[in-house]
């Protein structure tokens, strides 16, 4: 057995890894770079050497160089769980309109993904096509709908594990991640390798403190969000504020961001693999992602409509909208009008990489430049966590220290350099692993 990574091996984007076995040559995911990452998109090994490809998730840094995989003539098989095979063609259909490709071109190239895709059922191992007796098993992994960790059997019954990105522990959407009972090689994440996260478990509380001082001050709350997982995390926890009272039922939640809307409905889908606390909440009548007050926007006409309305009426609301960096979609023109606004709060809740207008408004400026024109920053500018859809060092040290069997290899993937190393020490204190590689 050997691996050969395309990405995300020194990196936290561009995932791709291609696994040979004797019989044949599989891949694990196939991604794209992004942010300061930068990586080409053309495929540039070898497509006819691969029989299969494993999917762990739908984030386009997972899966957004599969077109030009398919473009580079790759016809195999595409293994992935069943809401993985139900997002996967919304995200990529997404990146590519972004990317400027016409409507008849992206309707192509789904059509040739939809005829390779083969879900698969989490906990059940299945024969692959990738030499005689080579079996794969999608765990779920508890970082977004779908997501998985994959155990894969070689014929001499080697166990290979790729962890795909891992999602913390004790989040209410998603159940948590349960370690592997064996792993002979583990390719393990390690994005958050050195990090601990502020606490899930008070982040609601933190959430509400934040919205009663933008409430009070009659404004508009703008919550930049990631459209998958982020997005319905914000949702599950706004919906139980106003369950118990804290946040007032005529307080309009705006969710303007088409994509995260149509990832919603997915979640909506899936009901069956959320976690106990947030089907308990179903059993008991509620919607935790679709209340009465959550106003959606579809449109770009009503988008523009209810920027101007909140710009000039300055009444109460929260607005959940992509991109959850800023860097692009329709938060942008409520940033426009209304950071000139004192009584505006921005509230941001996840990880701003360096150059995005997000990461220059967490500095609080006086003034940032949005498509060429200044504008003032009187808005107020809060920064929460406890919304990563990544586990934590505490996470990843605990999902290895419960596999049961002695790991040969723990082969630290998709981090920063400080990253692997933060984990790494941690990792070769465990009894159950042999040999740790950055
Ligand atoms: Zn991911």
């Amino acid at each position: 057995m050997n691996v050969i990574h395309h990405g995300a091996k020194h990196g936290v984007t561009g995932s791709c890894h291609q696994l040979n076995l004797p019989g044949g040559s599989l891949l694990v995911d196939c991604g794209r770079f992004q942010g300061h990452e930068t990586g080409a998109l053309d495929i540039d090994f070898d497509v006819t050497k691969i029989n299969a490809l494993i999917v762990t998730h739908a984030h386009i840094d997972h899966v957004g160089r599969i077109p030009w995989l398919l473009a580079a003539g790759y016809r195999g098989p595409i293994y992935l769980t069943h809401a993985s095979q139900h997002l996967l063609p919304l995200m990529l259909d997404d990146a590519l309109d972004i990317e400027g490709l016409a409507a008849k071109a992206r309707e192509k190239i789904l059509a040739t993904l939809t005829m390779q895709m083969q879900p698969c059922d989490y906990k059940r191992w299945v024969p692959i096509e990738c030499g005689k007796g080579v079996t794969v098993r999608f765990q779920p992994a508890g970082h977004i709908l779908g997501s998985a960790y994959v155990e894969i059997n070689d014929n001499d019954n080697t166990r290979i594990v790729f962890s795909g990105d891992l999602g913390p522990n004790q989040t209410p959407l998603l159940p948590d991640p349960q370690s592997p009972n064996r792993a002979d090689f583990l390719f393990l994440e390690s994005t958050y390798g050195n990090r601990k996260h502020q606490s899930i478990v008070d982040r609601k509380a933190r959430l509400a403190n934040i919205l009663h001082d933008a409430i009070k001050n009659q404004g508009t709350v703008i919550i930049p969000a990631f459209s998958v997982g982020r997005t319905q995390e914000l949702l599950y926890d706004i919906e139980q504020l106003i369950h118990s009272h804290e946040l007032s039922s005529s307080l309009p939640i705006i969710v303007d961001s088409p994509m995260a809307m149509k990832v919603t409905d997915s979640y909506r889908l899936f009901k069956r693999l959320w976690g106990n606390e947030a089907k308990h909440r179903v059993k008991s009548g509620r919607h935790p992602l679709a209340f009465e007050q959550c106003i959606t926007i579809d449109s770009h006409e009503q988008h523009l409509a209810i920027v101007n309305q909140l710009a000039s009426t300055e009444q109460s609301a929260i607005v959940v909208a992509a991109s959850g960096m800023c860097t692009g979609g329709r938060v942008v023109n409520y940033l426009k009008a209304l950071l000139p606004l004192a009584s505006t709060e921005v509230l941001f809740c996840g990880y701003q990489a360096k150059g995005t207008l997000g990461s220059e408004l967490v500095e609080a400026p006086n003034n940032v430049q949005i498509d060429d024109q200044s504008v003032p920053v009187k808005a107020s500018i809060y920064t929460m966590s406890g919304y990563s859809a990544h586990a934590d060092q505490a996470d990843l040290v605990s999902f290895v220290r419960s596999i049961k069997s002695s790991i040969q290899q723990v082969h630290l993937i998709h981090g920063e350099t400080k990253a692997k190393r933060g984990l790494k020490s941690q990792l070769q204190a465990l009894a159950n692993v042999q040999q740790v590689i950055e």
